[in-house]
């Protein structure tokens, strides 16, 4: 990859962290123009750019050195981890823990199942978006379960009769409810996290990323 000498951070282009993670790299003193396609922001001050994507890619492109820092959920990272083949280069490390996007992994089952604990799914069926954090769940616990993988309303799996329970984010808990669906076992707490390769660009980006983080150290002080 050809060096570069303006630092690239990928964010959400739309979505619950889009606004919080614009309102932080504000809060640092960045400024940014949109270009046309509304995929690049262009930093106005500081030689920092932001790629505007979908938040299951930010992982990925970071690893591949597309860019060199993210704004991404600790369940995006996490699943990743664990799922993406080895072909990337490069490993990833949590920078910095945001305070927003907090939500929790969590296995629901219908409220009128009897449930008594993980072991009570054994050779049942639950729908997640996140196959690699529930198998390695099920794993450890030695239990042997089907892991039905669908990348959306996972909530309505039990009640159209594909899954005898799901595995899911969970904020305010209203989603399961509205669901007849009841929170068992949190598998994961999750917020928005500053990701980056483990070990930092020793150029002019490497400086950056520096500075970055001690603007961001200062933002989530204030905030505490
Ligand atoms: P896209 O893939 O198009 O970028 P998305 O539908 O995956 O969007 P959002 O629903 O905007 O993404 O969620 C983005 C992140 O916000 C999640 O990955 C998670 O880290 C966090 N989050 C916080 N609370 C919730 C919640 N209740 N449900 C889903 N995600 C939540
Ligand atoms: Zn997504």
């Amino acid at each position: 990859m050809r060096p570069r000498d303006r630092l690239r951070i990928a964010m959400q282009k739309s979505g619950r962290l889009t606004e919080p993670a614009q309102d932080l790299l504000m809060r640092c003193g960045l400024a940014f123009r949109q270009s046309r396609d509304k995929l690049f922001c262009f930093g106005e001050g500081e030689p920092v750019d932001l790629l505007l994507v979908r938040d299951d890619d930010i992982p990925g492109l970071i690893a591949q050195g597309v860019c060199d820092l993210g704004i991404v959920g600790r369940n995006v990272l996490n699943e990743y981890q664990l799922t993406a083949g080895r072909e990337d280069a490069v490993a990833l490390a949590e920078w910095r823990a945001l305070g927003f996007g907090r939500c929790r992994l969590s296995l629901a089952v219908p409220q009128e199942m009897d449930y008594a604990g993980p072991v009570c799914m054994a050779g049942k069926r639950i729908a997640t978006s996140y196959p690699g954090l529930l198998g390695r769940w099920l794993r450890e616990r030695g239990i042997d379960a089907g892991v039905v993988t669908l990348a959306g309303s996972v909530e309505i799996a039990p009640r159209l009769g594909t899954a005898d329970a799901i595995c899911d984010l969970v904020q305010s808990g209203g989603t399961l409810a509205a669901n007849q669906l009841r929170e068992t076992d949190v598998l994961l707490e999750s917020e928005a996290l500053l990701v980056g390769p483990q070990v930092l660009p020793a150029d002019e980006r490497g400086d950056l990323v520096g500075l970055l983080l001690k603007r961001i150290d200062g933002v989530i002080q204030v905030r505490e």
